[in-house]
């Protein structure tokens, strides 16, 4: 009998009077590939669905070295002292491609993943069914029912990864270093376009007055960018997550966010196309995976690539015929 062989009524309700075995036990069952693991976990998230949407969801991410995971262990701490119960999850962009993963091999995050209000989840690879995306997703909504009303989501500012994490959180920020200068020139404008706030770690020592003046440079760059979220203008802050200094105002800054953001609409518009881009995502996801699995596709599909690559055959031809295959015509 396997581990994930169980009783998804039974879980459901362990995860929601907070089992950190259980909520363990259905982040696995969300992030296998198994096809009858995928089906117990889409019954699952059936019957917690009521219990999620009531977190803070809050991407973060930097450069490899920023402070990352110094910043989490920081601001996870400073909120579960003020009560909160957080949740850190991972998206790392490597994983699907190579099994390996830039995010989750070391040893971070030690006192938070001590302190019995923070759960720590590092980066799920990716697989067929979906892959990263969806995974963290679900997760996400798995840690909501269990009680986790700040979920922070991290991911190293590389590709896609950045724009796959904005389009599943409420606020996104963006981690930098002091004396940026030469590296404002030449920062992608788009990634500051996803911020609502750009924080600049290591304001501390001697480095604090040339934190301040990162802070403004930036202030006056963004200003002049789009705003990643309609009514609110993307701050610059300085912090130490070292030292912990600066903590609390970014905090402070988040809760003003969802605050004007939930007044004016724009906190549960987004939410609400959120969630529309996520089904069209999964079925793009699906039609994959039932295209490749589909059995005269596969029987069809060697064939198919030895003919083109040999020449004797155009591309589209041979799609043609195994999209005909595929839907039975
Ligand atoms: P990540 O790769 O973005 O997760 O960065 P880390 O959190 O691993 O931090 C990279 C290095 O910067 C580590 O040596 C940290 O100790 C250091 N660091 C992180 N935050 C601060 C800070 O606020 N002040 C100082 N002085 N060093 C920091």
């Amino acid at each position: 009998k396997s581990r994930l062989d169980i009783d998804v009524e039974e879980l459901a309700g362990q995860i929601q009077d907070g089992s950190r075995t259980s909520l363990a036990r259905g982040i696995t069952l969300v992030e296998s590939n198994a096809e009858h693991h995928f089906q117990k976990a889409q019954q699952l998230l059936e019957k917690l669905l009521p219990k999620t949407g009531n977190a803070i969801r809050i991407g973060i991410t930097g450069v490899p070295g920023a402070g990352k995971s110094t910043f989490i262990e920081a601001f996870g701490t400073y909120l579960c002292n003020l009560g909160h119960k957080v949740a850190v999850l991972a998206v790392d962009p490597t994983s699907s491609l190579t099994g390996g993963s830039i995010l989750g091999d070391k040893t971070r995050m030690e006192t938070l993943a001590r302190n019995p209000q923070a759960f720590i989840r590092p980066s799920p690879s990716g697989g067929k069914l979906g892959g990263v995306h969806r995974k963290t997703r679900e997760t996400m909504l798995l840690c909501e029912s269990a009680g986790f009303d700040v979920i922070l989501v991290e991911t190293v500012g590389v590709g896609q990864s950045e724009v796959i994490v904005r389009d599943m959180v409420d606020f996104f920020m963006l981690l930098v270093l002091t004396g940026a200068g030469d590296e404002l020139q030449g920062m992608k404008k788009g990634i500051m376009e996803l911020a609502d706030a750009v924080i600049i770690n290591k304001a501390d020592g001697d480095n604090v007055a040339k934190a301040d003046k990162t802070r403004r440079e930036y202030g006056r760059i963004l200003h002049f960018l789009q705003p990643a979220t309609k009514g609110w203008e993307t701050k610059a802050l300085t912090c130490s997550s070292l030292y912990g200094t600066g903590i609390s105002d970014i905090w402070r800054l988040i809760s003003e966010f969802e605050h004007s953001t939930q007044q004016s609409g724009v906190f549960a518009e987004r939410r609400r196309l959120q969630t529309k881009e996520w089904i069209h995502s999964m079925i793009m996801d699906q039609l994959q995976f039932s295209f490749f699995h589909h059995p005269d596709v596969k029987t069809l599909l060697p064939k198919a690539e030895n003919e083109v690559i040999s020449g004797s055959r155009p591309v589209a031809a041979a799609v043609d015929e195994l999209f005909k295959a595929y839907l039975g015509l």
